[in-house]
């Protein structure tokens, strides 16, 4: 009965689409790095219903010829490749001649081209696989693509796709990670008619960065050109000042020959270059193109191209270690030297550097160094130089640990004696009941976590209003995520107020929260709702989610503290409700009895 036959092309397409496009990010992938690949300046991407419905990208690149329109539906058909030798060169993003056919057997597909050389354009249209009609009509120069229903005649891949919002989040985040390696190319991107993010061709990758992710990021980065003449690896862009760290890895972007990639060799070597610069389990934001030769890496690993495989592992992560390394070494050098020659200027004004680095490359502008408190890490600020006023600061910039006694707080248990504090961390009590090493940063947390949560209970959240209310601008999904919240972080002492599409301003803040930490807070505070993926729940920002944030360890750092802070801190613990254990559970204090002394050395 059975027999070996050949599939027919129909089948094979709606196979290898299987493979090539798994969901309506990987279409709007192919179809832009297509439109790349034909040269275009202006792309525009438009989808509706997270890309399931609709989806159409139009470019005003070279198009192409009647019959060129008909072989690029054709299995296999490319302009890129000839031969097999030539995949060792490839440079631009497609070569598999797969998509085009592929996509076209899974959707309601119609392609509209014009070539330079040809009057008219060529109309196609594709159902399911299936040529329905050809025709001529009348266009600029340039394609346009039209994908809808996609996966409708594939019910079982239909089923795998998750929801509008989260393919739409895939969607726009690779139009973001597209408009980032080709600055000079203009973005325009629409989610059901509504523009999500454009941005016209920029002079350079900071403006590019600055129009799509926000100015604050792109003032948070510096110029990194590093290359090395032996391997001919170049690895340039832009990358976190020291102290700059985000709660997740999305602005840790990669590129690779412009190709953006998730590489584990990458972004270990970056992680690596920001240990101990900064906090852990936080990320540095950077935007970083490694440039190597075709032949240096596999791009052919996966249909969908995200991953990447290098012929020399260890050299490409060594080679990007040293150079961020080396980048961010002169970059603090560069504020040393600054800082010493000039009179110390606000937080948040820009000097200009003699270019030492960037200058040559071209697109990356001239570095722009902040002058920063000398530490850039955790830097010990006074409590006296706290104002109102807030500029883009750093999030490093910290204040030190708040000891003043809070009024709720009884000024019980004199009898803890201060002997001495150890490596900043700990401090060794004389107790009656025994010796005490104190933990001081674990016992900071939970007075503040108790300190916050109380005002939460009692409603009595007091606000501070800020001198000059602070701007704060999101990319829109962040911006959406804020929005769901905003009534209930209003209600806890925040006063934000959204003053035009994806733009806030902070007003005020609980008091328990030092201004020039409003907008590092806000941000983590977005990015824990998008985790936890709240923006559906009313009240995915209950008490307790904000007030583990808000003494979560990068806000508060315990060296330059008094002996007499020391001491209060330790009063304030024992009257909290749970002493032993910071909000994360870690030991506050640990005591060796005077018995325990006694039984170890015996007593005689
Ligand atoms: P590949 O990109 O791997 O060559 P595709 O199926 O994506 O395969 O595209 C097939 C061919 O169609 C391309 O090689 C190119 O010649 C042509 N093509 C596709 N999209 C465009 C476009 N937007 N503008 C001009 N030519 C295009
Ligand atoms: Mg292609």
């Amino acid at each position: 009965m059975s027999s070996i036959h050949i599939l027919s092309d129909r089948v094979a397409n709606q196979i290898a689409a299987g493979e090539v496009i798994e969901r309506p990010v990987a279409v709007v992938k192919e179809l832009v790095e297509n439109s790349l690949d034909a040269g275009a300046t202006q792309i525009e991407v438009e989808f509706r219903n997270g890309g399931k419905s609709y989806i159409r990208i139009t470019d005003n690149g070279k198009g192409m010829s009647p019959d060129e329109s008909l072989l690029c539906l054709e299995r296999h058909a490319t302009s890129k490749i000839r031969e097999a030798a030539d995949l060792n060169e490839v440079c631009s993003f497609g070569f598999r001649g797969e998509a085009l056919p592929s996509i076209a057997s899974v959707s309601k597909f119609t392609l509209r081209t014009r070539s330079k050389e040809w009057e008219h354009g060529t109309e196609i249209f594709i159902n399911g696989g299936k040529m329905i009609e050809k025709k001529d009509c009348g266009m600029p120069v340039g394609t346009v693509i039209e994908v809808a229903h996609l996966f409708n005649s594939v019910p079982a891949r239909r089923k795998f796709l998750k929801t509008d919002p989260t393919e739409t989040a895939h969607i726009t985040y690779n139009c973001r990670l597209f408009a980032v390696a080709h600055p000079n190319v203009a973005f325009r991107v629409l989610e059901n008619g509504r523009t999500v993010f454009q941005s016209p061709a920029c002079e350079n990758l900071r403006d590019r960065i600055a129009e799509i992710w926000g100015r604050n990021l792109a003032d948070d980065l510096i110029p990194v050109d590093v290359s090395d003449p032996k391997t001919g690896f170049r690895l340039r862009g832009l990358t976190a000042k020291p102290g700059v760290g985000r709660s997740t890895r999305r602005e840790l972007v990669t590129l690779v020959n412009r190709r953006p990639v998730d590489s584990r060799t990458l972004s270990l070597a970056v992680l690596d270059a920001y240990h101990g610069r900064i906090q852990k389990g936080r990320y540095p934001p950077a935007f970083l193109f490694l440039e190597i030769q075709p032949q240096e890496v596999d791009v052919n690993v996966h249909p969908a191209k995200r991953e990447v495989r290098f012929r020399d592992d260890g050299a490409i992560r060594r080679f990007v270690l040293n150079a961020i390394t080396e980048t961010l070494a002169a970059s603090r050098a560069d504020n040393i030297a600054q800082a010493v020659t000039q009179i110390p200027l606000a937080a948040d004004v820009k000097i200009e550097t003699p270019a030492s680095l960037a200058a040559k490359v071209p697109g990356i502008e001239k570095p722009k160094v902040a002058i920063l408190p000398s530490s850039p890490i955790y830097p010990a600020v006074s409590k006296a130089t706290h104002t109102n006023a807030i500029g883009t600061a750093p999030q490093a910039v910290a204040p030190t640990l708040d000891v003043s006694p809070s009024p709720a707080t009884p000024q019980t248990t004199p009898d803890w004696r201060l002997i001495i504090v150890l490596k900043k961390r700990y401090a060794l009590f004389d107790t009656p009941r025994g010796l005490v090493m104190l933990h001081l940063r674990h016992a900071d947390q939970r007075v503040r976590f108790e300190r916050i949560s109380k005002e939460f209970k009692n409603d009595k959240a007091t606000s501070q209003r800020l001198l000059i209310p602070h701007p704060i601008e999101f990319e829109p999904l962040a911006s959406a995520a804020l929005k769901s919240q905003l009534q209930q972080l209003n209600a806890q002492g925040f006063q934000v107020e959204e003053f035009g599409r994806n733009f806030y301003r902070i007003e005020a803040v609980p008091t328990w929260l030092s201004p020039e930490q409003a907008e590092p807070f806000i941000r983590d505070l977005v990015d824990l709702i998008r985790q936890r993926g709240g923006m559906r729940k009313p009240n995915a920002l209950d008490s307790d989610v904000i007030a583990r944030l808000a003494v979560e360890g990068s806000y508060r750092r315990s060296d330059s503290l008094t002996d007499q802070a020391v001491e209060q801190l330790a009063k304030d613990l024992l009257s909290c409700d749970t002493p032993h254990t910071s909000p994360f559970g870690r030991p506050t204090f640990s005591e060796v009895s005077w018995n325990e002394w006694e039984r170890r050395f015996g007593s005689d």
